[in-house]
């Protein structure tokens, strides 16, 4: 049994490699409560992202996890995977922003798990521990969220660095100056020039670009910004802008919201997105050897990383016809994730095990945890009915 939303993960999570019957949930899709007194809503799983972001705005609410597949991924399949997306650095990713759930077992029974109140301490936290589980323990069919007021402002900040480990170093310096952006985002040189192509646009010759948002009153924004832009040059940046018009505003966004459809455009090749993450303080390092390992192997790579928290979104262009080319990039993905695992990071920041990850995933977490995943999904799923295959248990 296959759980299905609108099948946007990276990782093959819908695919269904052994056969069986894949659930749509897709026709689930009712709002069924939005209650600003309680600061909560509760949604059915087929419910579209984008949907629920535009309802709760006209009651100047949010709900913080921003995938960047809002128009089209449904609430289901960001619970399942745990979503994170460009504001996670600030707000966290969507296991901080779920209350409770109702969940069909396998043996069909229906549970509800966590509350309906903004805390809840009532048991083992079942709710953290169907977030993520990508379709393998039941069927997400009801989410009770967490919410948040609209921040009364927002303003945008970029910079061009002349190399990519400046970049990363600049993201620290931020954070040592005592300011937590609401998103920190990297483009690199493979990037710029995609959208440079692809838009017949031109932009500067660097390594690397930066965007910083932030958000909160307006005097707070101003203030923060402010300070943002300076440790920006301090850090050997230029060109560093703030905004200060709508305009502006828009204009500091394009490289990052044209980057994913202008690089297969200008390659010619398929985009395949991998996503680890790492220690803020290694960003500079992670970003260098990534790009080392993929020379190595012959692999174009494009970083384009939510690098405020330390996630790398590394674009492998591959012609996937090409089963020695496939090959190929396999070996570095896998060698990729090995190194990012030595230096202290994980093997998904957001995007999640599927079939993908689904080897490497004990070697993160070792034989001991790696048997008591195993266990817990024996015992919640002992025909081993859902999503089989996938997450390697
Ligand atoms: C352009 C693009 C940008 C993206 N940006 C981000 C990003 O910024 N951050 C991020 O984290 N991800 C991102 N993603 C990945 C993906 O969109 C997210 O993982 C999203 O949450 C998946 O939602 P979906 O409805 O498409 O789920 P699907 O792909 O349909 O399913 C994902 C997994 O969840 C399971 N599942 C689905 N629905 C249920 C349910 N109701 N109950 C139990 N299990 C279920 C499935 O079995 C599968 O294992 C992006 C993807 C694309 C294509």
């Amino acid at each position: 049994v296959i759980p299905r939303g609108a099948g946007t993960n990276f990782v093959g999570g819908v695919v269904p490699s052994k056969g069986g019957i894949v659930v749509d949930l897709t026709g689930m899709n009712r709002i069924l409560e939005i209650s600003p007194a309680d600061l909560r809503c509760t949604v059915e799983a087929g419910v579209v992202h984008a949907k629920l972001e535009s309802e709760l705005a006209k009651h100047g609410l949010f709900w913080p996890p921003d995938p960047g597949s809002s128009d089209a991924c449904t609430m289901g399949g960001v619970i399942a995977m745990n979503a994170g997306g460009m504001r996670a650095l600030k707000y966290g990713t969507t296991r901080d922003w779920v209350l409770g759930l109702k969940v069909v077992l396998p043996n069909g029974e229906i549970i509800r798990t966590g509350s309906r109140t903004l805390k809840g301490n009532a048991g083992y936290d079942l709710t953290r521990l169907f977030v993520g589980s990508e379709g393998t323990l039941g069927i997400i069919t009801e989410a009770t969220l967490k919410l948040r007021p609209i921040p009364e402002a927002e303003n945008r900040i970029s910079a061009y660095f002349e190399s990519i480990e400046k970049a990363g170093e600049a993201v620290s310096k931020i954070y040592m100056a005592g300011i937590v952006p609401a998103s920190i985002e990297l483009m690199d040189r493979s990037v710029i020039a995609a959208v440079s192509k692809w838009l017949g646009k031109k932009f500067p010759d660097m390594d690397a670009y930066l965007i910083v948002s932030v958000d909160g009153s307006r005097s707070e924004v101003e203030a923060t910004a402010s300070k943002v832009e300076q440790v920006l040059r301090e850090s050997g940046a230029s060109q560093v802008l703030r905004a200060t018009t709508q305009e502006e505003f828009n204009e500091i966004w394009t490289i990052r919201s044209e980057g994913a459809t202008a690089l297969p455009n200008v390659t010619g090749k398929m985009n395949v997105t991998h996503d680890v993450c790492v220690p803020i303080s290694k960003l500079p390092e992670a970003f260098k050897t990534i790009r080392e390992i993929c020379d190595r192997y012959g692999i174009p790579v494009a970083i384009l990383s939510h690098a405020g928290d330390g996630n790398v979104h590394a674009i492998f262009s591959v012609n996937l016809n090409d089963p020695e080319e496939s090959a190929r990039a396999k070996r570095a993905h896998d060698e990729m994730c090995r190194y990012v695992i030595r230096i202290g990071g994980t093997i998904s920041g957001e995007h999640g095990i599927g079939i993908d990850k689904a080897e490497l995933l004990a070697e993160e977490v070792g034989p001991a945890a790696m048997a008591l995943m195993r266990a817990i999904k024996g015992l919640i799923d002992p025909n081993n009915i859902m999503n089989p295959g996938k997450m390697g248990v």
